[in-house]
């Protein structure tokens, strides 16, 4: 089944898969439920996010008093340890919520709704971090000095779980659905996000097992766009006309080695 193909140092297996859908209805329905798992994913690991904020919260506000279990740095190391988790469970939800975001990209036709739904992450960062700061910061009972550390920690956290959000590189729905509509042969791997229009792209010197197909295949495998290195050489390769216009009219060299 699988065919292989030498480039350069690597030897592929390339396994060939055909699209199953027929329409962009069908398409969409494909990656909507390709992206689902990972959506439900980020929501839940966004929401173990904010109950780690309250308990944040709680420890720092001495709500709950873990100094009795620990003696004193036990409040610190509390409420420390809830603001860390809350960090890394918004950060790895907003990554999954991009992936989704890539698999199933949002449509362009309503700019706010398409910005929101790409950096959603922006906002829960926000609300997993700020309130934190407030109640740190109007705390009677904490000291000047332990409300200055838990802003400035939150904060970090803050800027982190944005950047994070941010989603630098959006795909749209109609971007997608336009590459969907090429004939052209691409290139993926089963855990990338991006397929690519060249065998030997460098992105693939790892890879041994590869699978190709139409862009539409690529899409409903979840790889909804180009990856970047192969854009370029595709742009490249179709701007410069005159390039081959010039090696038209030289006398070709015919290489018989086969
Ligand atoms: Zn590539």
């Amino acid at each position: 089944m699988a065919e292989k193909k030498t480039t350069g140092k690597v030897t592929h297996n390339i396994t060939h898969v055909e699209s199953t859908t027929n329409s962009k209805e069908e398409l969409l329905a494909v990656t909507r439920k390709n992206a689902t798992p990972y959506r439900i994913a980020a929501v839940i690991l966004w929401i173990l996010g904010l109950v780690c904020e309250v308990f944040a919260i709680l420890f720092f506000t001495i709500k709950i008093d873990w100094s009795v279990l620990y003696e004193e740095p036990g409040y610190t190391i509390a409420w420390i340890a809830a603001l860390v988790l809350d960090l890394i469970f918004v950060v790895i939800g907003s990554i999954l919520w991009k992936k989704a975001n890539h698999m199933d990209p949002a449509s362009k036709k309503n700019p706010t709704k398409f910005w929101i739904q790409n950096n959603l992450g922006i906002i829960i960062a926000a609300i997993a971090f700020i309130p934190f700061i407030i109640f740190a910061l109007t705390d009677k009972n904490a000291s000047k000095k332990n409300k200055t550390i838990a802003a400035i920690a939150a904060a970090v956290a803050l800027v982190i779980g944005i950047l994070f959000g941010i989603d630098w590189n959006p795909v749209s729905q109609e971007e997608m659905l336009e590459s969907a509509g090429l004939d052209n042969k691409v290139y993926w791997t089963a855990s990338g996000t991006v397929y690519h229009a060249f065998v030997d792209c460098g992105h693939l010197h790892n890879s041994t097992d590869l699978f190709d197909g139409s862009t539409t295949a690529a899409i409903e495998n979840g790889k909804t766009r180009m990856c970047k290195s192969c854009e370029k050489r595709l742009e490249k390769e179709q701007q410069s006309p005159t390039d081959s216009k010039v090696a038209e009219d030289q006398p070709v060299e015919v290489e018989s080695a086969q």
